[in-house]
Formats: structure tokens, C-alpha cells, sequence
């Protein structure tokens, strides 16, 4: 693929004939099956509403602003709350990639501790456990998504971005082409990993790990700084949300710029607990001045 970077957007070869388009944003969120009671699902006020419910309404402002948006779901969303996830996997706007089937459930043991202990803790293990788990649990996810839409899954990000040795490898022998589990302020166009897999890294502040909101207070950051989960992260910085929006759209601009692709996670779930989609519906308005792709899409902006 020949592509050259031009200073708004980027100039390629699709086969046939060069062609100019404007740079991309390539908008993510993350979606958990209730289930898996994650800190901030205990967040939502009304006990009948759920992550799903939530993500449902946050697709519907999405539409307004006529984006694109990659949703990576949980396998069970789609095995325990098919009804409710149903309308959003139909939406034309929206691709659907994997999250892991289970969302590597804390163990009992570890629930207990922090039960005990009353401090809020990740939501979720450390590792994946053995590679044949792994590779079950991959199974699990292609087959379901499969069985309830007819179609594959190509794209995955790593619930947690938890990632170890076995991952790409049984992600690329399971059908998934294009993943988003790194953080990297520096790489602005997606590119191949030694395994063969098209890499878009998270090139935006992400969402849920530096904004102060639901469990997040000053005093739980500043805990999790010193124990911080994400040595690749740019920042351990949060901020409240208007400031980390602030900071999305610096970040966007300056890759429009450069030509590159931004990818965005925004979780339906923070952007709801977070401030009632205040801020989302602020920065899809931006957004919607960009050609928004998913992230199956983004092989046609590879590095050169
Ligand atoms: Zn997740
Ligand atoms: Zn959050």
C-alpha cells in the first residue's frame, strides 16, 4: 500500500487510483455483561438499568452525530443479555470486536479480600490463566458472536488490556485480524505486530483511568498511582472531565494534523456515571467533523 501523509488527511492507492481522505478518528467503548459486577456497574442509580441499557442510549447520541463507533463486548453480553445488546449490534454505525467471553473474573479469594478489606480494587485478574484457557475463552467469544449475528469478529481489544505471550498468537489463529490493546501517544498510524496482527494503539487519553469519577476519587488515585497497572500509559494523571475532554480534543487535532488515526476509548459506562453523557455528546459534536472508521477499517491507513 503506498499512502503519503498530506497536511489534512492522507493520499493512498486503493489498487487502483490514488485517492485523498481526510483524517480518521476511529471511536472505541468497552462493554461488560452485568454479571461480572464491575465497581462502577454498582454506580448506576437505578437497579433496573444496566451497562447494556446504557450503551444502548449512549449508541442512540452517536447516531445523532452519524459516527462510526467499534464496540469490544464481552461474550457473555451476548450469551446473558441478548435482548437489551440486540439493537445495538444491529446498528449500521456500530462494529462489534471481542472482549474476552469471560472477562477474566476475579476469583473468590480476591473478591473476599478487598470485601474485607473495603477498598475497591481492579475489576479484574491479572492474567488469563493457562494458554488453553485462553484459547478457550477466545473460542468462546468468536462462537457466540457468531451464533447470535451470522458473522465473525475480526477486531479485539483485551478486557483490562490484559495481554501475556499466548494472546496474539490464539487471537490471529482464531480469525481476529486488527487489535487496540496499546497505549502509545507517540505511534499515530496503525501498524503490523511481529505476529501478523494490524495494531491500532489507544493514541488518545483513555477515558476510565484518568477521569475522577464513580469509584475514582482523588484519594482512590492516588492509591492506584503507586500501584499502577499500566506501565506503557503516557500519564497517571486524572483530571475531572472537562479537563480530560480538553485534552482529547488537543490530542486529535494534533493527529488530524499529522495525518494519522486517533483511537478513542470511551466507555458508555464512564461517560454516563461520569456526568449523564454531558461530555460525550460534546465530544462526538467535534468527532462528527472528522470521517469516523472502525476498527476493521484501519488497515487502509497502515504505516508505510
Ligand atoms: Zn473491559
Ligand atoms: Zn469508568
Amino acid at each position: 500500500m503506498l499512502a503519503l501523509a498530506v497536511s489534512r488527511g492522507i493520499l493512498f492507492y486503493n489498487g487502483r487510483e490514488m485517492v485523498y481522505t481526510p483524517s480518521m478518528i476511529c471511536l472505541t467503548g468497552d462493554i461488560h455483561h452485568s454479571s461480572l459486577k464491575i465497581n462502577e456497574q454498582s454506580f448506576i442509580p437505578d437497579p433496573e438499568d444496566t451497562e447494556i441499557k446504557i450503551a444502548a442510549r449512549y449508541l442512540r447520541i452517536v447516531e445523532q452525530f452519524g459516527l462510526k463507533v467499534t464496540f469490544y463486548v464481552t461474550g457473555k453480553t451476548l450469551e446473558e443479555e441478548w435482548r437489551d445488546l440486540e439493537p445495538v449490534v444491529r446498528s449500521p454505525l456500530v462494529e462489534i470486536g471481542g472482549h474476552t467471553y469471560g472477562g477474566l473474573p476475579r476469583s473468590f479469594l480476591s473478591r473476599m479480600r478487598s470485601r474485607i478489606s473495603g477498598t475497591p480494587t481492579v475489576s479484574h485478574a491479572a492474567n488469563h490463566g493457562s494458554c488453553r484457557r485462553q484459547m478457550r475463552d477466545t473460542r468462546r467469544m468468536v462462537d457466540i458472536v457468531a451464533a447470535r449475528t451470522g458473522s465473525k469478529i475480526v477486531s479485539w481489544r483485551s478486557h483490562g488490556l490484559v495481554v501475556d505471550r499466548h494472546t496474539y498468537p490464539i487471537l490471529l489463529r482464531s480469525g481476529i485480524r486488527f487489535i487496540s490493546d496499546e497505549l502509545s501517544w507517540d505511534k499515530l498510524r496503525p501498524e503490523v505486530t511481529p505476529e501478523g496482527l494490524i495494531s491500532h494503539p489507544i493514541n488518545v487519553i483513555m477515558d476510565h483511568d484518568h477521569i475522577y469519577h464513580a469509584h475514582r476519587t482523588r484519594a482512590y488515585v492516588q492509591r492506584q498511582k503507586k500501584n499502577w497497572g499500566f506501565p506503557a500509559d503516557p500519564t497517571r494523571e486524572s483530571y475531572p472531565i472537562e479537563r480530560w475532554a480538553d485534552i482529547v480534543e488537543d490530542q486529535v487535532r494534533k493527529i488530524e494534523r499529522a495525518g494519522g488515526v486517533a483511537t478513542i476509548l470511551m466507555h458508555p459506562l464512564c461517560m454516563y456515571t461520569a456526568d449523564r453523557f454531558a461530555t460525550a455528546r460534546r465530544l462526538f459534536e467535534v468527532f462528527s467533523r472528522y470521517h469516523s472508521i472502525w476498527a476493521r477499517e484501519t488497515e487502509l491507513y497502515l504505516e508505510d
